[in-house]
């Protein structure tokens, strides 16, 4: 059995309630949710982080992720807005180790605050990082 718990809801082996499969990904009911309706795209093969992520995957994530925020607006769970949430890595909330992208509905109250202290950064420091990582993304594919 495959340790990985969304490669065995893949396999039929973990239950899930399943919203969509296709070639690429499955799209399955968070089993913990923020809010009620909340969603989770996972690519079909197994991918630990956004970089094992190929494009063409990603997009569909992407493209799916688009989509049930829609049907969740539309649906009868209270939605007033979406947020398509992605954490990779232990740092940035990652708990499940094959990607996935998080479809959540939230509405004003909710307990997601998703909020932390920010201040505006110094023209020079943007100017640095901005240069940095256009140096960087030509290295990373
Ligand atoms: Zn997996």
């Amino acid at each position: 059995m495959h340790a990985c718990v969304f490669c065995r809801v893949r396999g039929g082996s973990a239950r899930a309630s399943v919203v969509h499969q296709d070639d690429l990904v499955l799209a399955f009911m968070d089993l913990m949710p923020i809010n009620p309706g909340h969603v989770l795209v996972v690519p079909r093969m197994h991918a630990t982080g956004l970089g094992e992520v190929p494009d063409q995957v990603g997009a569909r994530m992407w493209s799916l992720g688009r989509r049930l925020g829609g049907a969740l607006r539309a649906s009868p769970v209270r939605c007033e807005g979406v947020n398509l949430f992605l954490a990779d890595g232990a740092a940035a909330f990652q708990t499940v180790f094959h990607a996935h992208l998080h479809v959540i509905p939230r509405f004003t109250g909710d307990s997601f605050p998703l909020q932390g202290p920010r201040a505006q950064a110094p023209r020079r420091e943007l100017e640095e990082g901005a240069a940095q990582l256009r140096e960087l993304l030509a290295h990373v594919h």
